[in-house]
Parts: structure tokens; C-alpha cells; sequence
């Protein structure tokens, strides 16, 4: 009997053993596997994921907005602010076919994600942007994370930015102020040719209504006729130095290489940003107060 019930038990432990550790293994890892993959639609470095665009919006005679349908409801892009992607519309391999976008919708956004294109005069990818329709499929690359954004490092961010220079700093400001945790102000100073070039205006006049203690917009505009509350003309050096304590801000720009330089300075050598020039510099600010998109 004794015999019988050790051979039976050499059977049962190393069965049940088996079994736990089997069933430990697969909630532990495969479910959180499964969870990732159905997740996150981008899939890291040079692996492609093609994407149905559902919607195309004119915004302005040279912006669209597309809207791409992510591979399930569940999934999300699988970024983190502030970051872009890469696309090659036409799927011919090659750099030259290949350019930076900065999605426009929630970090969270489950389904589908959105782009705000300019069509440049003459531009490669762009132009062939400009050409898609609904139901075409764009490649996509990424994610390309630009600068990782920590809650409450400073008191206030000031975004300088003009045209779709708007991009990053939209993904930031919207993501900062629905975060609950996190307390940063935002001041957001946005340069354009005319008011009609301004992009994403609602949105950013809806995030104004709805956080008003922590959220300044101001917009300038150089040509044409101009609404109420909108500057005439570029950002001024008076507009941007009020802040309420220079040494807990921070400053992000995006724009042309113009723009950069005028209120920065150029980026050092190998896009370091370890000086800093220009109406920033004149200020006082230090490098570590100023990155450039
Ligand atoms: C990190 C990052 C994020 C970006 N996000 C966006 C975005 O969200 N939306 C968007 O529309 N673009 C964005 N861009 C710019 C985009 O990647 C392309 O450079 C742009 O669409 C032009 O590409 P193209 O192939 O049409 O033009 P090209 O064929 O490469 O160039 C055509 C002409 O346009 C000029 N040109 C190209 N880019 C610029 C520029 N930025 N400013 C001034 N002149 C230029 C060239 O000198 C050339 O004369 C981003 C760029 C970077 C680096």
C-alpha cells in the first residue's frame, strides 16, 4: 500500500506542479502578452503597421486632418508625450520616401488616431498625403518619443510655436491639463500667417473654457483681417518673459528653423540643446529651461 500511494503521489506532484506552474505562466505572461499586442497598434522600431484612414477634414487650403482606424476598438496608438511617427504613404522602401508626423488625438484614444498634414509647396509626402483618399491604407512607424514628458517637473510650460509647429505642442498641453495628477500651467503663444491658418482652434478654445486658472492661449497673426482676441503681428519678447517664476518654467518651440533661431537660437552641434540664444537667451533663460521640437 505504502508503495502504491508514493508511486501514485511521484505521479500527482509533478502533474500538479506542472499544471500550477503552466496556468501561472499564462495569466501571468501570455494574458499580459495578448493585453500588449491588442494594446498597442505601434509596434516599435522598424516594424511597420499599415492603417485605414475613416476620415478626411480640410482644415485650412493647405491642412487636412486624417483620421486612421486602429486594428481593434481596444487599441490605442502606444504613445507617450511628447512623440511622433513615421510614414511612408507610398510603401516604396527607401528614407527619401519616409517623414515625421506628431498625432494630434489623446495619448489614450482607443480606435483611431489623427494627423494634421500640411501640404508643402513642391513636398514629396505631403503632396502624396494630399492625394489619398478615405479607405486608403498609410504605413506607419514608431513610436519616436521626442521629449519624455514627467508630471510637475516644472511650475509652467510656455509653448512657442507657429503653423503646424502646433502639432507637439497640442498632444502636450491637452494631455497635461486632462491629467489629473498633474498641476503644470500652460501657456501657449501660437504664431500664423493669417487667422484662418490657425489649426486646431476649438479644441484649444474648449481647453481654455475648461481649465481658465491653468491654461493661457495667445494667438498672433501677421496678415489679413484679424477677430477679437488676436494679436497683430509675431510673439514679443514683453509676452513671453512674464512668467511667474522664470526659474520653474520651461519652454518648448516648434517652428521654422526663423523661428527657432529668433527666439533660441539654433540647436548646437548634432541637434544638442546645450546653448541657448536668441530672445530666450537675452532673457536669461538657462539651456536646460529651453527645448526645441
Ligand atoms: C519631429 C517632426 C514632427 C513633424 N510633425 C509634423 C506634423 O504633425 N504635421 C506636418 O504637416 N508636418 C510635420 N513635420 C514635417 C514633416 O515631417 C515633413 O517635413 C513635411 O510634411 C514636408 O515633407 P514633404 O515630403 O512634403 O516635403 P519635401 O519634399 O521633403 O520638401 C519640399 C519643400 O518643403 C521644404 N520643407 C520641408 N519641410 C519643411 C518645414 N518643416 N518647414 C519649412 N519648409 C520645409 C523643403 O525645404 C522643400 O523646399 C514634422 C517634422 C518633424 C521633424
Amino acid at each position: 500500500m505504502s508503495i502504491l500511494l508514493t508511486n501514485k503521489w511521484r505521479f500527482i506532484i509533478p502533474a500538479s506542479l506542472g499544471t500550477s506552474l503552466g496556468l501561472y505562466i499564462s495569466t501571468r505572461f501570455l494574458s499580459c502578452a495578448n493585453y500588449n499586442d491588442t494594446a498597442k497598434a505601434l509596434k516599435g522600431f522598424g516594424k511597420w503597421q499599415s492603417f485605414r484612414i475613416t476620415k478626411i477634414e480640410q482644415l485650412t487650403p493647405n491642412t487636412k486632418k486624417f483620421t486612421f482606424e486602429l486594428t481593434s476598438d481596444r487599441s490605442i496608438l502606444g504613445i507617450k508625450p511628447v512623440s511622433f511617427v513615421l510614414a511612408n504613404v507610398s510603401r516604396t522602401w527607401g528614407p527619401w520616401n519616409i517623414r515625421p508626423y506628431t498625432p494630434v488625438s489623446r495619448i489614450d484614444d482607443r480606435g483611431n488616431f489623427e494627423l494634421i498634414v500640411k501640404h508643402m509647396p513642391g513636398g514629396k509626402v505631403s503632396g502624396q498625403f494630399f492625394r489619398l483618399k478615405a479607405n486608403d491604407s498609410v504605413s506607419f512607424m514608431g513610436p519616436m518619443l521626442k521629449y519624455n514628458w514627467k508630471p510637475n517637473t516644472f511650475e509652467e510650460v510656455n509653448l512657442l510655436c507657429g503653423g503646424t509647429g502646433i502639432t507637439p505642442m497640442f498632444q502636450l498641453t491637452r494631455h497635461i491639463l486632462e491629467n489629473p495628477s498633474d498641476r503644470t500651467n500652460v501657456r501657449l503663444f501660437y504664431a500664423n500667417k493669417t487667422e484662418d491658418d490657425i489649426l486646431l482652434r476649438r479644441e484649444l478654445e474648449d481647453l481654455k473654457k475648461k481649465f481658465p486658472d491653468r491654461f493661457l492661449v495667445h494667438y498672433y497673426v501677421e496678415e489679413g483681417p484679424i477677430g477679437s482676441g488676436i494679436n497683430r503681428g509675431r510673439i514679443l519678447k514683453e509676452d513671453i518673459k512674464g512668467s511667474a517664476n522664470s526659474n520653474k518654467a520651461m519652454f518648448f518651440l516648434c517652428g521654422t528653423n526663423g523661428f527657432i533661431d529668433t527666439y533660441a537660437g539654433p540647436k548646437g552641434i548634432f541637434g544638442l540643446q546645450y546653448t541657448v540664444g536668441g530672445i530666450l537667451g537675452n532673457l536669461g533663460y538657462k539651456p536646460s529651461q529651453v527645448f526645441r521640437f
